[in-house]
């Protein structure tokens, strides 16, 4: 099947996602269809609740070939940097948002093996901001509450106007 990307408004993507217990053909399956609707969305990440689906995993590519992760989590976080950084599910806007420069992740691969990895930079953006949509966390949810404010009133209008989808290279279309 192919999957719809949720924005903002939609309730699912408000909700903290479940653990995987058992990752079945069922699990292969909604990565097997998360993975093309990611690339169609010209992202560099999607997470399971972006395309209605209450699970902890996300999948991802930052050129080097689909990746995925089940029931990541970030055990450790070091420095901080700022980046403009967008969603496929708040398409047109991005906001400068600062966080932790390295981050420790550690998961599950597909075939149910322990992964730990180290990422810097971009990697370690993705890895953040994919976490926060398990947790039920968007982009604005990092702003001060004046800019916030005004994200949400632009969020509106472009929600109205339905204004063209956003230049997924302006800063970064983490999904
Ligand atoms: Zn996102």
């Amino acid at each position: 099947m192919s999957y719809r990307i949720r924005v903002m408004g939609d309730p699912v993507l408000r909700q903290r996602a479940k653990e995987v217990d058992n990752i079945d053909g069922r699990i292969v399956q909604i990565v097997e269809d998360m993975t093309p609707a990611m690339y169609e969305a010209e992202g560099i990440g999607l997470a399971a609740p972006q395309v209605g689906i209450q699970k902890r995993l996300f999948v991802y590519d930052i050129g080097e070939g689909a990746q995925v992760l089940v029931n990541p989590e970030i055990i450790e976080s070091r420095d901080e940097w700022s980046f403009v950084e967008g969603c496929l599910s708040v398409p047109g806007l991005s906001f400068e948002i600062v966080r932790p420069k390295e981050v420790h992740l550690v998961g599950r691969d597909l075939d149910g093996n322990e992964v730990s990895l180290e990422a810097d930079e971009l990697l370690a953006r993705l890895f953040q901001h994919e976490l926060d949509h398990l947790d039920g966390v968007l982009l604005v949810d990092h702003l001060e509450r004046d800019e916030r404010k005004a994200a949400m009133r632009l969020w509106r209008e472009t929600q109205n106007q339905s204004l063209p989808a956003t230049d997924p290279l302006n800063g970064l279309s983490l999904p």
